[in-house]
């Protein structure tokens, strides 16, 4: 039976050496530090995900700092809110929750955050420095996996990583990520689509398998190599009448299969999601760190 990733103690942890450093600088005179959330509209999901993310700064020693708009807000009135937090000497990081209403274009805002602010790891800057190597913030959810693996003692360097998903804020990236010259890289990755035909013909020579499609069970276990490190990103609601609020979420990987023949892998939830909130407390504070 594969070995559990425990990702909520692993996050647990990393939040644990983030409230010690803030704590320590702030105990010695230093401002706390500063995020700003913002959050057009009520999408259920979204403010799931923002609740999540205050409740994190709180844990932390960061004040967040809640802008909730409304559904209607314009796009004229959120570049402008972004340009006075850009200007705003007091905030370390802002983040602007995704999707916006359809009203909004999304690559608008993302670019009109400062790069030194881009907590979120989005901006095309922060993408680019990411490609090259450079240091610059790096997107949660890709730093945050690679982040569970290091603290969990696997080795990337030398493996074949399959990734499934090509997304711009997970595939993508991660793919990077994986690749570059580096102790936390090193790997040879794979990165597969909705074009690639017979998927199982990858997966199942990658030594670690990363699912980040958005499907339920779209990852079988007869996609897995046997002893494989298997990685769900992937978030679904499946209807689930035994439950109060009516779904469950399960990943983009069979599971109770996968557990079977993988060596490790991570559940969801409790998986890759604690690690995305926690690397986004990271970049908070390392931006606040910076203003020292
Ligand atoms: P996107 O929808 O942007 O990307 C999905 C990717 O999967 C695309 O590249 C798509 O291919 C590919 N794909 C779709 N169907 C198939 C298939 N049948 N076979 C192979 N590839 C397929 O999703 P995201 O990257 O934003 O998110 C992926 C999942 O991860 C979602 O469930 C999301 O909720 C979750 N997520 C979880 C986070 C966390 O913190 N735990 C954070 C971010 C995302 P193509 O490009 O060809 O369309």
């Amino acid at each position: 039976m594969a070995k559990i990733i425990d990702g909520k103690a692993t996050a647990a942890s990393l939040r644990e050496e983030l409230k010690m450093q803030v704590h320590r600088d702030v105990s010695s005179g230093m401002r706390s530090p500063v995020l700003a959330v913002v959050l057009v509209g009520n999408d259920p999901a979204s403010v799931s995900y923002v609740t999540g993310k205050h409740k994190a700064c709180d844990e932390v020693g960061i004040v967040s700092r809640d802008m909730h708009l409304e559904a209607s807000t314009d796009e004229a009135e959120l570049l402008r809110l972004v340009d006075e937090l850009n200007r705003d000497a007091g905030v370390d990081g802002i983040l602007v929750q995704l999707p916006l209403p359809p009203h909004i274009n999304e690559d608008r805002v993302v670019l009109s955050i400062a790069p030194e602010k881009d907590v979120d790891g989005f901006h095309p800057v922060s993408l680019g420095k990411l490609m090259i190597g450079m240091a610059g913030f790096l997107p949660c959810t890709p730093n945050g996996i690679v982040e569970l693996m290091v603290r969990n003692s696997i080795t990337l360097e030398g493996k074949h990583v399959c990734i499934v998903g090509r997304s711009n804020i997970v595939g993508k990236p991660l793919a990077n990520l994986l690749l570059a010259k580096s102790p936390r890289g090193n790997a040879t990755v794979t990165v597969c689509h909705s074009r690639s035909g017979d998927l199982s013909r990858y997966t199942r020579e990658a030594d670690i398998l990363i699912a980040a499609v958005g499907k339920p069970q779209v990852i079988t276990a007869e996609m897995i190599k046997p002893g494989a490190v298997v990685i769900d990103v992937g978030v679904n609601r499946v209807d689930d009448s035994s439950k109060k609020r009516g779904y469950r979420l399960v990943g983009d990987v069979d599971f109770e299969g996968a557990c079977a023949v993988a060596s490790m892998i991570t559940p969801v939830p409790g998986g890759v999601g604690p690690m995305t909130i926690a690397m986004l407390m990271h970049n908070t504070v390392t931006s606040w760190k910076r203003c020292r």
